[in-house]
This record gives C-alpha cells, structure tokens and sequence, in this order.
C-alpha cells in the first residue's frame, strides 16, 4: 500500500476525513474513519470509509482492496466495542441502489428490527 493516500479535494468524505467537514469520530486509524450518519436510519448509523479516495466497491482493485479487509475488522472491532450483537452493514453502489456521496462507505446500522429484502 502507497504512503501517499489517494484524496480527491472536491469530495465530501475526504474533507471529512481531512477534518475540513467536521463530523462526529466512532473510530480513526492510518487507513480508516468511522464517524456517525448526519442523517440516521437506526439508532445506532455510523459509516466507515478509507482515507484513501475510492470510488465505491466498482473501484476496489487488487491493488487498494486490503483497506476494504482492514474495515471489515474495524466494524467487527468497534461494533463489539459498542455492545452491539446484531447489525447491518450495506454499502450502495451507483445511484440507482441509492449512493449519494461517491467514496467508498459501508453503513453500519444497528438497534432496531430490520426488513429484508432491503427497499
Ligand atoms: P449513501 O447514500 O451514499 O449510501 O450514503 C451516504 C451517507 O452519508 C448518507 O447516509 C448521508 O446521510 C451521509 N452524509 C452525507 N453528508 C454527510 C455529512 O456531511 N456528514 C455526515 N456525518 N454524514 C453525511
Ligand atoms: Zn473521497
């Protein structure tokens, strides 16, 4: 993995991860930020996302997919941290499965009953 993080200065999470947005810190690393959803669909939301500016899971490669195991054990880490024993993680892909903010994420969503299929 490259020192030099790949960042894109004209996106939202990677000002984020900057601390040029502020936002609410769950978890931080050399490779990865968690922080809280502005706008919660459970009462637990928060996302995890790389430093490293990628598009979505479309752009994980062989070369940038480590980060992508990294936050895996992140979210095992901090959900346990939290207390939390059930959850969902989701991560949209394209605007049609409904992606807002082009940076990879995974939304960690916890404390209430769940429908599946998802909507
Ligand atoms: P998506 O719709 O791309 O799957 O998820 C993007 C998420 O980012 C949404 O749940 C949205 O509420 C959240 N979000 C958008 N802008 C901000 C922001 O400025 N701060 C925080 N904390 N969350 C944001
Ligand atoms: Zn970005």
């Amino acid at each position: 993995m490259s020192d030099v993080l790949n960042r894109d200065p004209g996106c939202l999470f990677c000002k984020i991860t900057a601390g040029e947005i502020p936002s609410s810190k769950v978890y931080e690393d050399e490779l990865c930020y968690a922080f809280y959803d502005i706008d919660p669909q459970a009462p637990t939301h928060f996302l995890v996302i790389p430093k490293e500016h990628i598009p979505s899971v479309a752009g994980v490669t062989a070369g940038n997919s480590a980060v992508v195991g990294h936050i895996f054990e992140v979210i095992a880490q901090v959900t346990r941290e939290l207390g939390l024993d059930s959850y969902r993680v989701v991560s949209n892909i394209g605007e049609q499965a409904g992606q807002s903010v082009p940076h990879l994420h995974f939304h960690v969503l916890a404390g209430r009953d769940m429908t599946w299929p998802p909507g």
